[in-house]
């Protein structure tokens, strides 16, 4: 599985928005975006006008690093959105939301979707009673997380969710019990679910181009 590796935080920069790839710090006075408005790199400083092409793929990478995809899961994922019925780009923000690593972010049961892909990887997650270790496996309505039942699987969920903001949970999703909590996928996300402020008819323009 591919992971972005080197600096995060200049990829929110490059990108102009918080994409929130370091959990709790990315909520305090330390987030790089709050304090330095400029692109990275040596000529960052300067403004220059984007291009039609500029403006597409800026729209298609900022949606990748914040689901935290390489490029062929990003690819495959959007060969599966133009393969359902409906609009391409809706489908498509919708598979990434319905992700694991996604929704055990969004439960509160890992700082970030980062924390969370380490956690399902190292065999910290079951679903419907099963240990999974696929970050990018689809839920389905009915679908129930819990952590694994060693201690340490345990406690690290609950240290996530004690630390959460759990106002912001979104409506498909609910929290039951505390130790362990249980999460469960109450309907497919919706458009409007989506956390993230993303054009994604200009990811559809740039992948038909
Ligand atoms: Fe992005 Fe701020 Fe989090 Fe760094 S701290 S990853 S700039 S949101």
């Amino acid at each position: 599985m591919a992971r972005i590796l080197g600096p995060k935080c200049r990829l929110c920069r490059r990108e102009g928005v918080k994409l929130y790839l370091k959990g709790l710090r990315c909520n305090t006075v330390k987030c790089a975006i709050d304090r330095r408005e400029t692109v990275p790199g040596q000529h960052g400083g300067r403004r220059s006008r984007p291009t039609d092409y500029g403006i597409h793929l800026r729209e298609k990478q900022k949606c990748k690093r914040y689901y935290g995809l390489g490029e062929r899961q990003f690819k495959r994922t959007y060969a599966e959105a133009l393969r359902l019925p409906g609009n391409t780009g809706e489908n498509l923000l919708v598979l990434l939301e319905r992700r694991l690593d996604n929704i055990l972010h969004r439960l509160g049961f890992a700082a970030s979707r980062a924390a969370a892909r380490q956690m399902i990887s190292h065999g910290h997650v079951t679903v419907n009673g099963r240990r999974c270790n696929i970050a990018s496996a689809w839920l389905r309505p009915g679908d129930v997380v819990k952590p694994y039942a060693s201690d340490r699987s345990k406690r690290l969920m609950v240290e996530s969710l004690k630390a959460s903001n759990r106002e912001a949970m979104p409506s498909w999703l609910k929290v039951t019990g505390d130790e362990p909590p249980e999460g469960t996928v109450l309907q497919n996300p919706s458009r409007e679910d989506v956390s993230l402020g993303i054009q994604e008819q200009l990811i559809v323009e740039f992948a038909s181009r």
